[in-house]
This record gives C-alpha cells, structure tokens and sequence, in this order.
C-alpha cells in the first residue's frame, strides 16, 4: 500500500462553536458570507454567524441552491471580484460548500471555470474558505471534492483540488435540530454509501482501513435502528461524526475505490433532479447484484462484522432494507422515471468519458443498462 494523505482543515466540534470562527478568519479580511434558500434564518444560525463577523467587514450572497450551478455560483464570482473580496465563508450543507469551493478558485481564474468540471484546467490558487456545516451528509466541509451543475447543459460534474479544502469547519451538532426527516435520511444514505465505495472494492485487504469503515457503517446502522431518537443531540452528534468521517479521505486512502454509484447517481440528479442521496439508495444494491462476483468476499465481511448474518447476498438485502427503514426508496419508478432514464445516463456517461467505471474500471456502459433496468421494479 503507498499513499499521500494531508487533510489540512481544522475542526471546532461541538455546542456553541460558530462564535470561534473569528479566531482563523484574519482580522483585516474582507468576507464573503455565502448561504442557500434560507434554513439557516429559522434556526438561529444566521445571528450567530453575524454576532461572530462583527468585526468583519462581510457582504452576503444567498440563494445557492441544492445541487449547485455554476449559472448562480458564477454571480458570486463577479461580486468577489467587483468587491475586492479576500475570504468566503460557506455556512450550509454540502451544496453551499461545493459551490463556495467552486467559488473560492473561480475567482482567481481567468477563463470560464467551468473548465475545472470538465477537467479541461486544475485550480492553480483559491481564496481562503471557511466553512460552518448544517447538515451533516457529505463530508465535504473537510475535503478537497467539490460537485457543481450547469442547468443550461443538464450536467452535474465535480473537481478535486487540495487548493480548496476549507481551512476551518464548525461542526455544531445543534444547527441539526431544524432539519427534516428527508434530509437526514438522505444524509445517513450518502454517509453509507461513501464508505461503501472506499470499502466494497477488490483488492482491498488493509485491516485498519476495514475496522474504520465498519465502525463507520455500524454506527450508520445503529443510528438508522434509533431513528426515533433523531431527536436528540447524542444521534446528532453521532450523524455529523459518522459523516464527516466517511469522507475526509482516510478510509480511501492506498485503497481501491469505486465511486460508480456516484457517477450513475449524478447522472440521475442532472436529469430527473433526484436529492443526491436518493440517486445513490436506487443505484448502489443494484450495482452490487450485477458487480456481484468482483464485490462477494467483501460483502460477506461486511455481513459479518456489520449486520450479523453470513451471506455476501443478503448484505445486499440488508443494505436495501436499511434505506427502505428510513423511507428511502430503491425504485426509481417511484420518483416517476421510466426505461428512457437507460439511453439518458449512459449517452452522459459515454458524453463524459465514464464508460468503464469502479475500481476496476469493468463498470461499462452495457453493465449500467442492466443496473438502471433492475432499479426501475
Ligand atoms: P444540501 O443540498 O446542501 O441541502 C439540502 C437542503 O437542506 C437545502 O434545502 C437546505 O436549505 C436544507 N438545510 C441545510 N441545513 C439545514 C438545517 N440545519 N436545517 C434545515 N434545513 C437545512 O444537502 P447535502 O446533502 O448536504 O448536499 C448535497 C450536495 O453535495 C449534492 O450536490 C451532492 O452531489 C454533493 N456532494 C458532495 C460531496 C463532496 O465530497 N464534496 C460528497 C457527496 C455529495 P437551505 O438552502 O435553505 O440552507
Ligand atoms: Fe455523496
């Protein structure tokens, strides 16, 4: 196993944390306070962050949507540049922080970014970014990845660059309480499936790597099991740890990885605007039935030392119930998408160069037909 790993981003975990962002924010930097459609002026969230930018001088932008586009991260990019502003401060769930990572080194590029969606350029430089998380899901608010659409287009890309890891992140479990049902579920689904796609993959035989993955899968399983205590602050803290785990980059780190279930997923979401976790909970069991023979030995540990049972198949089972018993649904039929959705996605995928996906890459587009085809029952 060889590997690099450099996760830069300090964390303030806990109750109360927001106030401490003035402590990594320099003194004399003009602020970029950037936000979504509104949640976090219902939960108290927006006072604090202004209580703590009080000495700041701070210009907000709002409005960013779920699944960031370029056609409104790109009207940030113009007040940065017409502002002279010099740090951004992403206060949401993973769209804002996507589109603020997007943001962070468009506005030091020349030409139009998104050349770095479509792999065209690497960011060179980025403006510092801070982040505070509101919805745990992601794990985006301490890594380098950022996923971002063109409407005009109907694509939905992403870009990995270490210029624009977030230099610090809040994580206050206490910002969770305004969120619903649909969006936890769809975080605890997207948590789940980051560290199935580091994990589920072949060759992939690192003890500690598996042991953290499945300390992280467990602790999904059992807060899927509590569902009635979403409610209260342990299961919170427990979500916002759980996924920020599973995507900081170490489980990943020298072993295989896979991602197909996110390629297909975004696809699903470019079209059809399905929320991304659910994209994932009707893509990944059945991607694992029809990759069944390269993921089996995996999956059988995994029914071992997660769900208690000995068969690699019924892991898949489990899987699907576990986003069934949280109202996710695996169909794609009930999000009212019939067989044109094969022809869409694989002409995209084919469009963006991803014919041959996983971690072996033998996902070809003949095998995302027949994943797409048992997803709509
Ligand atoms: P999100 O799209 O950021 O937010 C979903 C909704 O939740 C929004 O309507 C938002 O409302 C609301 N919300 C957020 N915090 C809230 C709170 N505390 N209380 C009430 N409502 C709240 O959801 P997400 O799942 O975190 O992010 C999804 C995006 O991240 C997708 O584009 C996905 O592709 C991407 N992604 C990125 C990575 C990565 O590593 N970078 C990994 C996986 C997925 P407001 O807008 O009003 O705040
Ligand atoms: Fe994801």
């Amino acid at each position: 196993m060889t590997y690099t790993y450099h996760n830069p981003t300090l964390i303030e975990f806990g109750k109360q944390k927001i106030e401490s962002i003035s402590t990594y924010i320099p003194k004399n930097a003009k602020v970029l306070f950037v936000y979504g459609g509104g949640s976090i002026k219902k939960n108290g969230v927006y006072e604090q962050v202004v209580k703590a930018l009080e000495n700041y001088e701070v210009l907000e932008f709002s409005g960013v949507e779920p699944n960031p586009t370029v056609e409104t991260m790109n009207k940030a990019v113009k007040i940065v540049k017409e502002k002279n502003i010099n740090f951004i401060l992403a206060v949401g769930g993973g769209s804002v922080i996507d589109g603020c990572k997007y943001l962070a080194a468009a506005s030091l590029y020349e030409g139009d970014a998104w050349d770095f969606l479509d792999g065209s350029a690497q960011p060179t430089e980025a403006l510092p970014l801070g982040v505070i998380l509101t919805l745990p899901a992601t794990g985006s608010e301490s890594n380098c990845g950022s996923v971002v659409s063109r409407k005009t287009t109907n694509e939905k890309r992403f870009f990995f660059s270490p210029k624009v890891f977030p230099m610090f992140a809040v994580l206050d479990p206490s910002v969770m309480s305004s969120l619903n049902d649909r969006q936890l579920a769809n975080g605890l689904v997207d948590a789940f499936v980051h560290t199935c796609e580091q994990y589920i993959t072949y060759p992939n035989e690192s003890l500690l790597h598996d042991g953290y993955s499945e300390t992280i899968l467990k602790g999904l399983v059992s807060l899927a099991n509590n569902w009635d205590k979403r409610d209260t602050y342990n299961w919170q803290e427990n979500l916002m740890l759980l996924a920020n785990q599973a995507l900081n980059g170490f489980i990943g780190s020298g072993v295989p990885q896979d991602w197909a279930t996110h390629m297909i997923g975004h696809e699903l979401t470019a079209f059809y605007g399905l929320d991304h976790g659910r994209s994932l909970a009707v893509v990944q069991p059945q991607l694992l039935r029809v990759m069944f023979e390269d993921k089996k030995e995996k999956l059988l540990q995994m029914g071992q030392n997660v769900f208690n049972i000995n068969d690699a198949q019924k892991s898949i089972e489990k899987i699907e119930e576990l986003y069934h018993s949280l109202g996710v649904s695996t169909n794609l039929s009930d999000y009212g998408i019939d067989d044109k959705v094969v022809t869409n996605v694989t002409s995209a995928l084919e469009k963006h160069g991803m014919t041959a996906i996983g971690e072996n890459q033998n996902i070809t587009l003949d095998k995302v037909e027949k994943i797409l085809n048992l997803a709509i029952k």
